[in-house]
């Protein structure tokens, strides 16, 4: 039996209940459900089996940065793959996408981040940068140098390494621990955890706990800080102004390489090509993914300052790499992809145009009842849902509960909005339009109407 997009829905879910695991996903909850069955999407909009339209208000899983259905990329790729599907990029081989791809970054990335390291996604490239920060500090005569401190409610991937470093509670049970010499200090989540302090005062005492920790932990001790300029996946936590400042002396101050994964931030989410450059903030390393290929190709990476480069590069064999490590498809179709967010000036029209629009309808739902703040970088957003805006209360209701209904009824309503805990939370692919910024924050509004 084949099976395609016209068989009825009910049997596409009962085979893929039946086969097919998911990520993130409780089982037995989705074999009663059954997954909602996606099969086109063009720009902003997906298609689904019941022949429903969806306004995809989080890129897929925050990647699709210049929509969906550009051509270019599939004729990027079908060209790569007729002229050379594979050769891996080990033992003193390379070939032209790989090449072309890391000399393009080279050029867009700020600083001197002129060295990357493929992976197939931001998990393994979190990965990578355990070895390459490690290695790097061994390198330079101080092995005890090896404790990387992250932060609590980030996300930085699923792998062992990655799920180590993000300090999801869930990430690390069902009987797989943090692996040694990670420390979590606490997010820049003011909503949830500021109290009475002012946003400025709370962002400083917050980046202020990562110098207690270097001091607590022996700086001697201390490899590198990793964080995301913005938490996505934690619900899109912007941190106070007064935070990166200070973050950026304390790592300066102490000699401890800064690592920005920039998985969900880079590749204009911010409006800018790098939430580091949004922030003003200099890291020795990036963590790139998603927008990359604005997921139309598995593709991830480091991107390597040359201090760290050249240490690790003068220092014999690094002993890490992967099978689809600068996978030559993967490259071309990144590769295409950047020309197109160039060309078009993707980002340039999202910080002049569309963010600035984006921004004043989504402040404007916090006249809805149940919205506490509102809170927006470029075209990355995130509101509170509360039973009190004034005091900043959480629901009676197991957290959550309220967040998943809505995020229901947006989806009954044609919107994908994702919910965090009780924060809903949007990503659109950067090319929406002020129309369709409409058409979300109208859904989004039906959607908090039938929640409240
Ligand atoms: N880092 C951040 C900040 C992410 O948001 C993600 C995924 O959402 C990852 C790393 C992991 O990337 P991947 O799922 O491509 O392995």
């Amino acid at each position: 039996n084949v099976i395609t997009n016209h068989m009825p829905t009910d049997e596409l879910q009962r085979l893929d209940a039946a086969h097919h695991m998911h990520p993130f996903t409780d089982g037995a909850d989705l074999a009663k459900t059954g997954a909602r069955v996606i099969t086109g999407a063009d720009g902003v909009t997906l298609t689904d089996s019941n022949g429903h339209k969806i306004l995809d208000a989080m890129s897929g899983l925050w990647c699709v940065n210049i929509g969906y259905g550009r051509r270019e990329l599939a004729e990027a790729a079908s060209r790569q793959m007729m002229e050379l599907p594979y050769y891996n990029t080990f033992f003193q081989t390379t070939h032209v996408p790989a090449i072309a791809l890391a000399s393009k970054l080279a050029e867009l990335a700020p600083r001197d981040l002129n060295h990357v390291f493929y992976a197939g996604g931001g998990s393994e490239a979190n990965d990578t940068n355990i070895r390459l920060v490690r290695h790097y500090w061994m390198q330079k005569g101080q092995p005890e140098r090896n404790i990387i401190i992250s932060r609590k409610n980030a996300y930085h991937g699923s792998t062992l390494g990655g799920g180590s470093l993000g300090g999801m509670s869930g990430m690390q049970t069902q009987g797989v621990p943090v692996i040694p010499g990670i420390h979590h200090i606490d997010q820049p989540d003011w909503w949830s955890e500021g109290g009475d302090m002012s946003p400025h005062d709370f962002g400083l005492e917050r980046a202020r706990q990562l110098e207690k920790a270097i001091e607590e932990l022996g700086a001697h001790r201390v490899a590198a800080f990793i964080a995301e300029p913005v938490q996505g996946a934690g619900g899109v936590i912007v941190p106070p102004d007064s935070y990166w400042p200070e973050i950026q002396r304390i790592c300066d101050e102490h000699g401890i390489l800064l690592i920005a994964d920039e998985v969900i931030c880079g590749f204009g989410r911010t409006g800018h090509w790098f939430g580091s450059q949004h922030y003003d903030i200099r890291p020795h390393i990036m963590t790139i993914a998603k927008g990359l290929s604005s997921g139309y190709a598995p593709i991830g990476g480091s991107l390597v300052c040359d201090e760290v480069a050249e240490v690790v590069n003068g220092a014999g064999d690094f002993n890490h790499g992967y099978t689809y490590s600068g996978h030559p498809v993967a490259c071309a179709v990144a590769l295409e992809n950047l020309r197109i967010l160039e060309e078009e000036k993707i980002i340039d029209r999202v910080a002049a145009e569309t963010a600035p629009y984006l921004a004043e309808k989504w402040q404007g739902l916090t006249d809805h009842p149940l919205v506490g703040e509102a809170k927006i970088v470029g075209m990355m957003g995130s509101i509170a849902l509360t039973p009190h805006k004034d005091s900043r209360a959480a629901f009676a209701a197991e957290a959550g509960t309220v967040g998943l209904h809505c995020r229901t009824r947006c989806f009954a309503n044609g919107l994908v909005m994702r919910h965090v805990g009780d924060r809903m939370i949007i990503a659109p692919p950067l090319v929406i339009t002020k129309d369709e910024i409409d058409t979300l924050i109208e859904r989004a509004v039906t959607s908090l109407d039938e929640t409240y």
